[in-house]
């Protein structure tokens, strides 16, 4: 039998830890090596999990597989902290909500046009339930930190080795091919080299020599103290998405990736929670407990960077966006792709080399 391939996975937010397990799951010796377990991004996601509006085809259908994935992956793994609650969404124009609702309805996306009744049915706590709005029952969330640890703790029993708390300063080099990287502890080598450092990818990537064009949105995030129940499911209104957490507390943005905070975050959140507050009945109740600023990997067109590099073979490229939605599909195809050698048709889109 030949012996496994020798895999290492730099990251452990959801992106490295999907990749990480669907890769031993598959047989790979896999060792993952971060800085932060549960991830940089992930920690200060708002963690929707959807294919809404925005994308191309191409992209939806992605998005909307990966969302089948995360039930697969909840069959395997089931005390993950997935909730299929749904989405409430009126924050477009009327005519932009209805051409979204046209188009994802032909492209079999799970969406219901409400009313003002209907709204007040599916989120009985709304101050103001729209007149008019789209309900996506089939979107979801998961609380992505908890994910991330649960997909790193079975990888770790089925033999997977972490390695926590120390700095990758660049990858190794051998005639052309990645063999390895050297960290604060040493050199590690392996067959494959697992790029999956969100922000980090760039510094790491450049020390070999490759240019990964990525923007990192800062967006700011509030959690009030943990609360009885005041959402059913996720409400995207204008200007203010929230859903209530596992833990019961309610989390905002003004949008679902944060907006920028600019010159002062803590000013920011308090105006933001007063329109939470405002947003529920009930609301005055609730208590800001913390805020977030997170930095979104977002790759320059938007779309997530993902496979090898022709220059560069023994390495994998996995930065994105939308990693909380997209990490079971990512991690399901980069284990095959890598451990099968093969070159996936449903990847071709997100290559790097299409931005050479
Ligand atoms: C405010 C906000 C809202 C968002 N909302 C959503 C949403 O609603 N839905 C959705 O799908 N996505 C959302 N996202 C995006 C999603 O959270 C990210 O795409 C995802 O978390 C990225 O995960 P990651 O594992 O790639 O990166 P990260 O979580 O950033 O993890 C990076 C890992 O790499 C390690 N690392 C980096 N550099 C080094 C180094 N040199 N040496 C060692 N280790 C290193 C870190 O320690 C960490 O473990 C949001 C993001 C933000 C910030």
């Amino acid at each position: 039998m030949p012996s496994a391939q020798k895999i290492i996975v730099i990251g452990a937010g959801i992106i490295g830890a999907s990749i990480a397990w669907h890769l031993q799951r598959k047989g790979a010796d896999v060792t993952v090596i971060a800085e932060k377990i549960g991830g940089v991004a992930t920690p200060n996601s708002f963690a929707w999990i959807n294919a809404s509006w925005g994308n191309p085809e191409f992209y939806y259908r992605f998005r909307h597989r990966s969302m089948t994935e995360w039930s697969r992956l909840a069959k395997e793994l089931p005390d993950l902290p997935l909730r299929w609650c749904g989405g409430l969404c009126w924050d477009l124009p009327e005519a932009e909500l209805d051409a979204y609702a046209a188009q994802h309805y032909g492209w079999g996306y799970g969406l219901q046009p409400v009313n003002q009744a209907a709204s007040a049915m599916i989120e009985p706590n709304l101050a103001e339930p729209p007149e008019y709005a789209l309900h996506v029952a089939e979107e979801g969330a998961v609380e992505p930190v908890a994910a991330a640890e649960i997909l790193l703790k079975d990888a770790g029993n089925r033999g997977a080795r972490l390695l926590s708390g120390i700095e990758v300063g660049r990858l190794l080099t051998q005639d052309g091919r990645i063999t390895g990287i050297e960290t604060s502890e040493g050199a590690l080598h392996a067959d494959h080299v697992v790029l999956a450092a969100g922000a980090g990818t760039v510094a790491l990537a450049a020390s070999a020599g490759i240019d990964v064009p990525l923007e990192t949105p800062p967006g700011l995030i509030v959690h009030s103290r943990p609360a009885p129940k005041l959402l059913n499911g996720l409400v995207m209104a204008p200007g203010l998405h929230m859903r209530q957490t596992a833990e019961g507390r309610v989390i905002a943005g003004s949008d679902f990736g944060g907006t920028d905070p600019a010159g002062n975050p803590e000013a920011a959140a308090n105006e933001l929670f007063d329109k939470v507050k405002a947003a529920l009945k009930g609301g005055s109740s609730l208590a800001l407990d913390f805020h977030t600023v997170g930095y979104r990997p977002t790759p320059k067109d938007g779309l997530p960077i993902l496979g090898g590099v022709d220059t560069r073979p023994g390495l994998y490229l996995a930065v994105l966006h939308s990693g909380v939605t997209l990490a079971p599909l990512v991690g399901l195809l980069a284990a095959e792709e890598m451990l099968d050698g093969s070159s996936t048709p449903q990847l071709s889109a997100f290559r790097l080399s299409r931005f050479a």
